[in-house]
């Protein structure tokens, strides 16, 4: 890890192995060197390989766009890949796992609720009408509806982010509700309007504080509160269709 010349830099990374409960979360310290330029990824791998071998995390794409290097980076949810160690003013650098996920080993966490709230607003094109011989097509205007969401590379950082799922753990959450609202904005999906009745609860749409932590956390400019405050206007103004025969807000 040392490179003559480089800045002294030292690692704090959360160490726990659910394997061995009786062992209470504890931090591992690395002092490294480091040239300009390098990710904290790349100082992770670095670690494991050269230093300590037992280190666990979750990477693979390297750019950006898989998202499963997610953690808490100098007490803010990013990605591993995209966050360059220089950017800190300090040279102490401390890295923990995701937030409301259990932790599995070390920087792995359980994303099993996080997959579970997502399968639940069926994140895929709902047709009714018979499959078309080719693709369907969309308009730019239609697309540029849905452009923001369709960046979502589910790395769950606004999910851990959330302070609602701090309270309560069967909130949807973010991701999934934005996911959600991209579909319902598409022109090709056709599950319609009532679809939206399974998320009219306070652990739907309803349980967002509107905090806006979910914003700040993602690395891919997804505006999670967009999607959630999208649903709740459509609900409302279903709503006063059905009561009062007309609309009462605008999309
Ligand atoms: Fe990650 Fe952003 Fe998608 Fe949340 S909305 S899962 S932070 S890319």
């Amino acid at each position: 890890m040392s490179v003559s010349g480089g800045e002294a830099y030292t690692f704090k990374i959360l160490r726990y192995d659910a394997r061995e409960p009786e062992k209470k979360p504890l931090f591992s310290t690395y002092h490294v060197r480091l040239i300009p330029g390098l990710t904290v990824l790349t100082v992770l791998l670095r670690i494991r390989d050269e230093l300590d071998g037992t280190l666990a995390f979750r990477s693979s794409c390297r750019a950006a766009t898989c998202g499963s290097c997610a953690m808490i980076i100098n007490g803010k949810p990013g990605l591993a890949c995209r966050t360059q160690v220089a950017t800190f003013a300090s040279r102490t650098i401390v890295l923990e796992p995701l937030p409301n996920l259990e932790i599995i080993k070390d920087l792995v966490v359980d994303l099993t609720p996080f997959w579970t709230m997502y399968e639940r607003v069926k994140p895929y094109l709902v047709r009714r009408s018979p499959a078309p011989e080719k693709e369907i097509l969309q308009t730019e205007d239609d697309r540029k509806r849905i452009d923001q969401f369709v960046n979502c590379i589910l790395c769950a950082c606004c999910y851990g982010a959330c302070e609602v799922l701090r309270r309560e753990p069967d909130y949807v959450g973010p991701a999934a509700l934005a996911k959600l609202q991209r579909f319902m904005l598409d022109s090709r999906d056709e599950r319609g309007e009532n679809w939206l009745e399974t998320v009219n609860t306070s652990q739907g749409v309803w349980g967002c504080d509107t905090l806006l932590r979910c914003i700040d956390a993602c690395p891919k400019d997804v505006r999670p509160t967009d999607g959630i405050v999208g649903l709740r206007k459509r609900l409302v103004k279903n709503r006063l269709k059905r009561v009062f025969g007309r609309d009462g807000h605008e999309d």
